[in-house]
């Protein structure tokens, strides 16, 4: 894997998995997005740190589609997805999971991953007969499920009445089952206590590599031990990129969050919005 990345580095803008060049975004006086460059490399989970109020939602909005750049550019595999709209951008392969929830409470778990699944199997169904269209997907969605981690009693629970930590397993898989080039995750330890946490980092690490993720999050712990790389925006503006040792010792980084104070970086530094 890290091979992978570093050869990808090399290779150049060309094979980024997801490619935002000069992304300006203002709201009245406020400049939120000051030109982001950011290279996602294929298969790399990278980390998004920063102050409250440092525009990592607004960043998020940005590539996701929910909001439009006032300048700048996104490729997603090369391709300029600028002007393509959110679910254009789904289609494209770039998703998002996690604060938006999708998941239909009142239908089960296995219903919700079965429609996740058609919703984005396009026209290959159309030919079908619908009982073998039916049956393959119920398939999918159990193979899903096991993918990442739902328990097999759980499938016919009512997906509101899952505790917290096995709907961020659900709402994950939603996410995957457009089988996404990029996946979005945003803030998907909030509201989380430290045995849940522990579990989704689990989790998310045992995604590694079946799609290039951005991982934007609060819990320190779990970026720093996700991360094969870590931006770190402040003021509207990405200050510095590197692996979490880099980002560790660098001194803008430590200034940003702490002043002039040398402490290290902590686990947690902000409250969530
Ligand atoms: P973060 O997610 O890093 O905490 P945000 O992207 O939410 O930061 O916000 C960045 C800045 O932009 C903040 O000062 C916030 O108040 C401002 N902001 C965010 N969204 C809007 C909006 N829709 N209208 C006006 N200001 C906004
Ligand atoms: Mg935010």
């Amino acid at each position: 894997m890290t091979n992978t990345i570093a050869a990808a580095s090399k290779a150049g803008s060309g094979t980024a998995a997801l490619q935002a060049r000069g992304l300006m975004k203002r709201f009245g006086a406020l400049q939120a997005t000051n030109d982001v460059s950011l290279d996602l490399v294929p298969g790399e989970i990278h980390g998004l740190i920063g102050p409250n109020g440092a525009g990592k939602s607004t960043l998020i909005h940005l590539l996701s589609g929910t909001l439009s750049p006032d300048s700048g550019q996104l490729l997603l595999g090369g391709r300029d997805v600028t002007s393509l709209s959110g679910h254009e951008r789904v289609a494209a392969g770039l998703a998002r999971s996690f604060q938006i929830t999708n998941i239909f409470k009142n239908y089960t778990v296995l219903d919700n991953l079965v429609l996740a699944l058609q919703a984005c199997s396009g026209s290959s169904f159309r030919f079908w007969r619908a009982r073998q269209a039916e049956t393959e997907l119920y398939e999918q969605a159990r193979a899903l499920a096991a993918e990442c981690a739902i328990d097999a009693s759980l499938l016919h629970t009512q997906a509101g009445v899952l505790p917290h930590g096995e709907q961020r397993k659900v709402e994950f898989a939603l996410a995957l089952a457009s089988r996404p080039q990029v996946l979005l995750l945003d803030e998907p330890m909030a509201g989380m206590g430290p045995d849940e946490t522990l579990r989704l980092t689990e989790l998310i690490e045992t995604m590694r590599g079946k799609a290039t993720m951005l991982l934007v999050e609060h819990d320190m712990e779990a970026v720093f031990r996700l991360a094969d790389r870590i931006s770190v925006l402040v003021a509207g503006h990405i200050i510095a990129t590197g692996t979490a040792a880099e980002i560790r010792d660098n001194e803008a980084v430590r200034q940003a969050y702490l002043g002039d104070d040398d402490t290290p970086v902590p686990t947690k530094v902000e409250s969530h919005a």
